[in-house]
């Protein structure tokens, strides 16, 4: 397992530490070479930000 499994979102602060993690709060996106990154904001905030859906408060 490579150092460095880590991802912060920018607008919250939430952390993740591992990949279970950032699987969990943040997910995974693919690039086109084939690179899997994790995603820069938290699902929350993506979720908040971009298209509401009337889901949640
Ligand atoms: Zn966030």
């Amino acid at each position: 397992m490579p150092y460095g499994e880590y991802a912060e979102c920018p607008k919250c602060g939430k952390k993740a530490y591992n990949k279970d993690q950032i699987e969990k709060f943040f997910g995974y996106r693919a690039l086109k070479n084939g690179k899997i990154i994790p995603q820069s904001w938290c699902r929350d905030c993506r979720s908040s930000n971009g298209k509401s859906n009337g889901y949640g408060e």
